[in-house]
């Protein structure tokens, strides 16, 4: 498991408006129902930003049909733009990963991904926006 866990900043300062389901996942750690997310099936290039900030957080190369519901990536775009958390809610331990710029609940990261990483983001499509790429 990757030891390279930080703690999240808490300085979370909305830049727009978020609708009450974004809240409940960005602030409150909430999860969206799986498959009810529009980034869950989504195939377009482009980048993934924090839903509060905009900090650029995976790219669509990384992204890979996990059929899980939720959108899953093999790696962020930079580590250094994340933060992670122990998580031991739900009697399990997991690993929460955060926007490291404002603090906001992204999902988890676990270790039955694909390669080249073996590891699995679980991300609630609600957490991001999409931002296409410029042709
Ligand atoms: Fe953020």
């Amino acid at each position: 498991m990757n030891r390279d866990i930080k703690k999240a900043p808490k300085n979370a300062r909305p830049k727009k408006v978020l609708s009450p389901e974004q809240y409940n996942v960005c602030f409150l750690k909430g999860t969206e129902p799986p498959f009810s997310g529009k980034y869950a099936d989504h195939k377009e290039p482009g980048t993934y930003v924090c839903a509060v900030c905009g900090q650029p957080l995976f790219t669509s190369d990384a992204k890979f049909d996990s059929k899980t519901g939720w959108p899953s990536f093999t790696q962020p775009v930079v580590n250094e733009n994340m933060a992670y958390e122990d998580d031991y809610s739900l009697g399990m331990h997991r690993i929460e990963v955060m926007c490291g710029n404002c603090g906001s609940h992204l999902g988890h990261v676990f270790e039955d991904g694909p390669p080249p990483t073996g590891k699995r983001y679980c991300i609630n499509s609600l957490a991001l926006d999409f931002i296409p790429k410029q042709t």
